[in-house]
């Protein structure tokens, strides 16, 4: 029996790479693996303002 999740190897979503939080003053890269607009910090911060 397999697991119902067929993993590719090697073939992870990746997002535009050198992109920077939008969140206005804030220089943080984003991981290439981020789908969000902003980095991890102000993501949670975006998330809690609705
Ligand atoms: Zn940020």
């Amino acid at each position: 029996m397999y697991p119902k999740k067929t993993k590719k190897k090697g073939h992870v979503k990746q997002y535009k790479s050198g992109r920077i939080c939008k969140k206005s003053g804030c220089q943080k890269k984003l991981s290439i693996y981020n789908s969000a607009d902003y980095c991890y910090v102000h993501r949670e911060y975006i998330t809690m303002m609705g």
